[in-house]
């Protein structure tokens, strides 16, 4: 089945009682057993629901898994994952991974035990150099927010293979539709489904998939022991989104690519960082492990203060954190997203005050670009 089929048709498809062709909303907490310990699959809807199920089975089917797991935001399945790791053990991050990922690590997690060294993870020998003998997992987004750097996934592997480490990628911008880590080495992936596959800016969701059986089990447990799990509606609604992702990341892909091209055009932005551009560091690299460059570009207009004002002026783009959404999104990542991040960090990592990100969403990319064209006049 290919993937744009497996959207409609992969997972559970509708209710197999009722002829019903969407997945029904199982609004229930509990179920009856007809016998102690004798149930039927369900008995209690954190352990399992199986409108949940529907979502968490076409999830794996989607990222070429053995087991997927749906939670109640993208940082529950972060740190669901993460607690798969005892006390004393090390893990090698991307430095600039999401910021909510950043703090959770650094301020929750590394008080609890687990440490993390973050490195530039598109430079894969400094991965390499940071790895010490209690580290126990690589932990990567690529492309990676908000420059768009390009790990590459391959090199990752290989690194992880050798060394007898779990290699667990953020798989949020590009989501299964361009980009399958799993295929490529990885062992686990994760998305923020609050993003591109809810894609209506309407649910606030995570998703994780694991590529054995093995780690399927400790993930349910853990799923199940700290609670963090998704709700049946929103499950519904994530997989309403799914059926559409493929229409609608090829229309944001069309729309950033234009988009990007346009202002590399211009002679009064200082910089474009999109994947899909020829001269974009790693645009080989993302051409050889993704079928698509996604839908976010950002770009530098060489001061807070004209960031601000192009900001005030767009029509099109909604000024919000977010990105994935039907609708363009903008935003000053060092002054909204990237804020937790300390400023000399953030200026280490080439996230300045006068940097622009775009979350393209699925208008005619002719209005996008006019609008961004009176938004930049002096
Ligand atoms: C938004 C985001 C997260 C966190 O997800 P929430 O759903 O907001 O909790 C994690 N990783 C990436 C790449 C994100 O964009």
């Amino acid at each position: 089945m290919r993937l744009d089929t497996k959207l409609i048709h992969g997972g559970i498809m509708g209710d197999k009682q009722t002829g019903a062709v969407s997945v029904p909303i199982y609004q229930v907490s509990t179920y009856q057993q007809e016998a102690i310990g004798k149930h039927r699959g369900y008995e209690y809807s954190r352990t399992g629901n199986p409108t949940r199920t529907a979502l968490e089975t076409l999830i794996a089917e989607l990222e070429n898994g053995v087991r997927g797991f749906a939670f109640a935001s993208g940082m529950a399945a972060v740190s669901t994952v993460v607690s798969m790791f005892n006390q004393g053990d090390h893990l090698v991050v991307g430095d600039d991974i999401y910021g909510g990922t950043y703090r959770v690590l650094s301020k929750v997690f590394n008080r609890l035990g687990i440490r993390s060294t973050f490195v530039d993870s598109s430079r894969p020998e400094e991965v390499e150099a940071a790895i010490l003998p209690e580290t126990k997992a690589v932990y990567i987004e690529t492309p990676s927010n908000p420059l768009l750097k390009v790990t590459d996934l391959s090199k990752m592997t290989s690194i992880c293979q050798s060394k007898g480490l779990l290699l667990i990628v953020d798989n949020t911008f590009l989501t299964p539709y361009w980009q399958n880590p799993l295929d490529l080495g990885a062992d686990i992936v994760l998305h923020s489904a609050t993003k591109y596959i809810g894609g209506h800016s309407d649910v606030v969701a995570g998703l994780v998939v694991v590529n054995s059986e093995e780690m399927g089990e400790q993930l349910h447990f853990l799923q199940n022991s700290i609670g963090a799990v998704l709700g049946p509606q929103d499950s519904w609604l994530l997989m309403r989104g799914l059926k559409t992702l493929g229409l609608r990341m090829r229309q944001h892909e069309k729309g950033a690519a234009q988009l990007a091209k346009w202002l590399a055009s211009r002679k009064d932005i200082e910089s474009v960082f999109y994947p899909g551009l020829k001269d974009h560091v790693g645009h080989e690299i993302a051409r050889a492990q993704a079928r698509g460059f996604g839908g976010m570009i950002s770009f530098d207009v060489g001061s807070g203060q004209r960031a601000e004002e192009v900001l005030s002026r767009t029509k099109w783009f909604t000024l919000a954190e977010s990105l994935g959404a039907v609708e363009s999104l903008i935003s000053v990542p060092a002054r909204m997203t990237h804020a937790s991040i300390p400023e000399e960090r953030r200026a280490e990592l080439g996230i300045v005050e006068g940097l622009i990100r775009i979350s393209v969403g699925v208008e005619d990319p002719e209005d996008l670009i006019e609008d961004l064209e009176q938004a930049l006049q002096p």
